[in-house]
């Protein structure tokens, strides 16, 4: 069973305080999964965690997320930018990009992040644009399937990132020529993986990576990055993974690889978003049209707009309509949004209660990759974002557009 993170009673003040559509954030459940994941890893003493910013680019969210012990994972402009802003600095930015500009690489070593580089030409082209710096890190695709046990998880062999093996080795050579220092291997072969076994299986893959690399090329490896891709049950019907049974396999193959081979020094970094965020979110939307044509419809005050998710991949979210938690789920009705595309569907022949208008409907799961993929289409406008405190007031963490403001970059150009 998926309940929402509030009750009826504090989301109708909420609903009378702020209109809907809104994301509403759990400050309370951000912060405890946060310490859950650092306990989780706090056998490895430089254990860190860099917030992929594009999962919930919100300074309020990131803040906490830096009192908890977190950095960030930047792979744009405007992220960095953001970060910054937030008061992070240095060590704790990642720069984890791809296809990167030449005035992103000159921020970030403005900054001083963390460089995180996805191919062997980008040595060159960051050397020419900016410079190379002592501490480097380097993104290994290992390419084929991935897979864990006899399941076929993804296919790193068609994903766009990173260097080839053979790449690494001459990639570490090169730069430690250029006089780098320290370095990192970064991988990510999975996305959303609902299984305690994804980041063990890659652990291990990657540390003996490290160790291969270290025996060719005779360089300091200081870090290695599981990144981001550890997931969560969007269906009521699936177990959450747990983060210290995960954090306890990693240790084994640590143990087991790294430290016979003398890199017991080696520090654990993560990127997680999804996993950070995703479950302490939810999109709060009223319904305001019921429809019956060929099928049942509701039609609620949302659109994918707010959340791209189910209209892109189809992708599951649950909804719980509020006050009839416990009402027999004997209506089955596409949930819709007002867009003129017909995927613009929040779900599609899903069993709920009897929906009357002005129904409050949570839509479950929508922490991250939720706001963060809004667009404009139909001129249709983002939503707020609101914030459950800790003692359970709320606070705006980010306003709503307004026509204004998408008005605003056509201001003076034939408008
Ligand atoms: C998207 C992304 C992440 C975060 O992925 P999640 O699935 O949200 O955990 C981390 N690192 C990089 C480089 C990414 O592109």
């Amino acid at each position: 069973m998926k309940k929402p993170f509030v009750t009826k009673e504090q989301l109708d003040e909420i609903t009378a305080k702020y209109p809907t559509p809104f994301h509403l954030y759990d400050e309370k459940g951000i912060r405890e999964n946060a310490r859950n994941l650092r306990k989780a890893f706090s056998w490895n003493k430089g254990f860190k965690e860099y917030f992929a910013v594009k999962a919930t680019p919100n300074p309020t969210i990131l803040k906490i997320l830096r009192e908890e012990g977190c950095g960030t994972d930047c792979s744009s402009l405007t992220e960095l930018m953001m970060s910054e802003r937030c008061g992070f600095s240095g060590e704790e930015i990642m720069f984890s990009s791809n296809d990167t500009p030449a005035e992103e690489f000159q921020y970030a070593r403005k900054l001083n992040a963390t460089i995180n580089l996805d191919d062997i030409t980008h040595i060159d082209f960051l050397k020419e644009v900016a410079d190379i710096p002592k501490k480097i890190s380097c993104r290994y695709n290992p390419g084929g399937t991935f897979s864990i046990s006899t399941d076929i998880m993804d296919n790193p062999g068609d994903a766009k990132y990173g260097l080839t093996r053979p790449q690494m080795t001459e990639a570490f050579k090169k730069l430690k020529e250029l006089g780098v220092e320290e370095f990192g291997i970064h991988s990510f072969l999975a996305s959303n993986t609902v299984t305690n076994e994804y980041y063990p299986t890659l652990a291990k893959i990657l540390f003996q990576t490290a160790v291969e690399l270290k025996e060719e090329t005779g360089v300091h490896i200081g870090f290695i990055n599981l990144s981001g891709g550890v997931g969560i049950p969007y269906t009521p019907d699936k177990e959450p993974n747990d983060i210290f049974v995960i954090g306890e396999g990693v240790r084994k193959a640590y143990e087991e690889v790294l430290v016979p081979a003398g890199m017991g020094d080696v520090k654990i970094f993560t990127e997680l978003g999804r996993f950070m965020l995703a479950p302490y979110g939810h999109l709060v939307t009223k319904a305001i049209h019921e429809k019956h044509t060929h099928k049942e419809y509701i039609g609620v005050d949302a659109c994918a707009v707010n959340l791209m998710r189910p209209a892109m991949y189809g992708a599951y979210h649950h909804i719980t309509v509020m006050g009839k938690e416990d009402a027999p789920c004997d209506h089955v009705y596409d949930v819709t949004g007002s867009l003129c595309e017909n995927n613009d569907k929040f779900a599609i022949d899903r069993k709920l209660p009897k929906i009357d208008m002005g129904d409050t409907l949570v839509i479950h799961d929508t922490g991250a990759h939720g706001f963060a993929m809004g667009y404009n289409y139909n001129g249709k406008l983002k939503s707020a974002e609101i914030l459950l405190k800790e003692d359970g007031t709320t606070q705006m963490i980010r306003r709503a557009e307004t026509p204004e403001d998408y008005f605003a970059t056509l201001e003076g150009y034939g408008f």
